[in-house]
């Protein structure tokens, strides 16, 4: 069930802070909460809140980490999603380390060049991966909600596509020809990791802003 399929009359308007710095991802978030029938007023991360550590063993600790943090340091609910690329044959890396993965401060394309290097040597493996997202949103009451989203897809050989962030240009999901990096940004939040874990967040997003314990702090009348 979609949040579009819940009684709009009485429609809420929830404040959300978002734990990231990357405003690919922030547009992709507040874009597909949208389009569950979330009203979301974003509210930009103050820039003095400090970046978290993301030193969690598991992408939803990493997302729990900084949802909480933000939480905690503005005062209003806050979302934070962590997100992982998983290669078969390289028995699940980068997955929780893919933000690092050819180091702290490397390029997109540093990262997807580290990549295909690291897979010139396993002709003999399925290029099979999957990206995963856990989303956590966490609210002043100490309400958590956690969601994750998973899309399976295969590395391409070299990069294709100028649209995307991170490793789009290197992953054709499942089904289709073209890596998300070809796609419109409408196309891939349609079977997208992070578009399934809004997705799937949203509905309980909804129910706990309906909720009489966090009206009073969530809901402002349009
Ligand atoms: P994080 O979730 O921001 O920590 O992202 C971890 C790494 O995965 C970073 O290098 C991101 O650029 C990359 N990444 C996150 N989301 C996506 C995505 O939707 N497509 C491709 N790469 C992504």
């Amino acid at each position: 069930m979609t949040v579009s399929d819940h009684d709009q009359s009485s429609a809420a308007r929830l404040r959300l802070v978002v734990a990231t710095a990357n405003p690919d991802k922030a547009r992709e978030i507040v874009a597909v909460l949208t389009e569950s029938g979330l009203s979301v007023e974003l509210v930009a991360r103050p820039d003095d809140v400090p970046e978290v550590v993301e030193d969690g063993e598991t992408l939803l600790d990493n997302a729990r980490l900084k949802a909480r943090a933000l939480c905690a340091a503005t005062g209003i609910a806050a979302i934070a999603d962590d997100t992982g690329l998983e290669v078969d044959a390289l028995g699940g890396a980068p997955g929780v380390f893919s933000a690092r993965y050819a180091g702290e401060h490397a390029t997109y394309e540093d990262h997807c060049n580290h990549l295909l290097a690291e897979l010139l040597s396993r002709t003999d493996s399925p290029r099979t991966a999957r990206f995963a997202t856990a989303v956590v949103v966490s609210f002043p009451d100490g309400t958590e909600l956690t969601a994750r989203g998973e899309v399976e897809g295969l590395i391409t050989t070299s990069p294709k596509g100028l649209g995307g962030f991170g490793y789009d240009s290197i992953f054709v999901p499942e089904g289709e020809s073209r890596t998300f990096a070809e796609m419109t940004p409408e196309e891939k939040h349609a079977i997208s990791h992070r578009g399934r874990a809004l997705r799937s967040v949203a509905p309980l997003v909804w129910s706990s802003i309906q909720s009489a314990d966090l009206s009073t702090s969530l809901k402002e009348q349009n």
